[in-house]
């Protein structure tokens, strides 16, 4: 059988000695959707140990939904390394903040008002678990192993299944969990979701910012690992109309104070405090301020309603769900149900702090 991704072909230049002073550094950055990543190359003459240590560099903005061709240069800062799992050695997935030439963030760039609260509230060491669902599709944009003329059978045997005929794209999560481990994301666990084709990795937990750090990071590595498989993911929240499961981004948060005995109390108060926020954290979930979110916050398939807040022990059907472990340990952590697939995980934990520990609403 002839090897059609030419990636046999390419062994035989992977397999080039890298020069000693020689270090690839991917850098990766947030696009002018919000929801997209891209990232560009260049080589160090050093490894770098720290991102500070990395320069600053630069793109074309007007190719990325970011800037007039007039006026295009935007800058690139780096802010988080990771071990590089595709060129592997001493080569690196350098994180980035953006900013425009007069030194001002982009406006996809919410990484930096995120970490200035977080730094506001570091006394309060806020830890962070995201859970990234996430779809599966053929170069044909149609959920991966589905029938190619119709649907598969209902929802039900999927879920956490095993076998040919309940879950497609195994190789890619087991090859992206690795590569994440590799990398040095905090890569919790995983698992095949309800919807065939549909699959979850958790990062976490993590303090503060390095959540939105790691789960970019995790993305990016995601979308490399399927394009070398000829598979694209989507982070769409709802891929399927109908009776299928959309995809979410279930953030599970604690301070200390809720991590101690007697923490549900604080959890309860965090509770009442997001239950007069609604609207804004809704507009902070997704990249479109509601718009993709509120096809899969329907109220059915384990999922609120968009207008309306709930919370509640155990209920899958409530904004915020307080884990029933939790509710017996009288402390722990409570998991926002909320945002979308695709939400900037910077927004997000920007949003849960500031009306939680700065009651900001
Ligand atoms: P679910 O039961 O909702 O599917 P998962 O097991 O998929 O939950 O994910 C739980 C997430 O919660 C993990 O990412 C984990 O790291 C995170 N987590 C665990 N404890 C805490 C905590 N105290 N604070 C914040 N996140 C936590
Ligand atoms: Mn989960
Ligand atoms: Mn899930
Ligand atoms: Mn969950």
């Amino acid at each position: 059988m002839t090897d059609k991704t030419g990636k046999t072909v390419l062994q035989r230049y992977m397999g080039i000695p890298q020069p000693e002073d020689r270090v690839m550094c991917e850098y990766l950055w947030v696009d002018g959707s919000g929801e997209g990543i891209r990232s560009k190359c260049r080589t160090l003459d050093f490894e770098p140990k720290h991102p500070k240590e990395c320069p600053v560099w630069n793109y074309d903005g007007s190719s990325t939904y970011q800037a007039e061709g007039s006026n295009s240069d935007m800058y690139l800062h780096p802010v988080a390394l990771y071990s590089d799992p595709f060129r592997m050695g001493k080569n690196k997935l350098v994180m980035c903040e953006v900013f425009k030439y007069n030194g001002k963030p982009a406006e996809s760039n919410n990484r930096k008002s995120c970490n200035e609260v977080c730094e506001k509230a570091a006394e309060e060491i806020p830890w962070f678990g995201i859970e990234q669902e996430y779809t599966m599709l053929d170069v044909d944009k149609h959920p991966l192993g589905w029938p190619k003329n119709g649907f598969p059978g209902p929802q039900g045997p999927y879920y956490c299944g095993v076998g040919a005929n309940k879950v497609y794209g195994r190789d890619i999560v087991e090859a992206h969990y690795r590569a994440c481990l590799y990398a040095g994301i905090k890569i919790a666990g995983c698992n095949a979701e309800v919807m065939p084709a549909q699959w979850e990795f958790q990062v976490g937990p993590c303090e503060g910012i390095s959540v939105g750090d790691d789960l970019w990071v995790a993305r990016y590595i995601l979308h490399r690992v399927a394009e070398d498989f000829g598979v694209i993911v989507t982070f769409d929240p709802k891929p399927m109309p109908g009776d299928w499961n959309g995809a979410g981004a279930h953030t599970n948060y604690s301070t200390v104070k809720m991590r101690d005995d007697g923490g549900i109390k604080h959890i309860e108060d965090a509770i009442e405090k997001l239950s007069k926020c609604h609207d804004k954290h809704i507009k902070a979930y997704d990249p479109k301020e509601g718009e993709d979110n509120k096809r899969r916050l329907t109220g059915l398939h384990e999922t609120s309603t968009i207008n309306d807040f709930s919370a509640g022990v155990a209920n899958r059907g409530a904004s915020i769900r307080i884990p029933r472990q939790v509710a017996q340990d009288g402390f722990g952590y409570l998991e926002d149900r909320r945002p979308s697939s695709n939400c900037d995980p910077y927004s997000v934990v920007e949003v849960l702090i500031r009306t939680t520990c700065l009651d900001e609403c």
